[in-house]
């Protein structure tokens, strides 16, 4: 019955390749929610449905955002705008 210990390592899961619009990229970033209460509850959805784990900005791909009709993968708006490479973070437990 004895745990197998990770020597020191914290383990993370990396999922890469989603985007979101522009009002999740400044809502995950700086906290800074939409101003509109419906606006502001599908991001919060589109957060709490990932958890445990969280998006973090996927700044590595070094892209600006590019202009997309896909949904965006946390508020799931389908309105076409920015769209911001992101990728979902996960802490696994020892
Ligand atoms: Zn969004």
């Amino acid at each position: 019955m004895a745990k197998n210990k990770v020597s020191g390592k914290s383990s993370v899961s990396i999922d890469k390749g989603y985007k979101v619009c522009e009002d999740c990229l400044f809502a995950l970033v700086n906290g800074d929610y939409p101003s509109d209460d419906k606006r502001a509850e599908a991001v919060l959805a589109g957060e709490k449905r990932v958890l445990p784990a969280r998006f973090l900005s996927d700044a590595s791909e070094g892209d600006e955002g590019a202009f997309s009709w896909r949904a965006c993968d946390c508020c799931k708006s389908t309105l076409g705008g920015t769209r911001h490479a992101f990728a979902l973070v996960t802490h696994l437990s020892p």
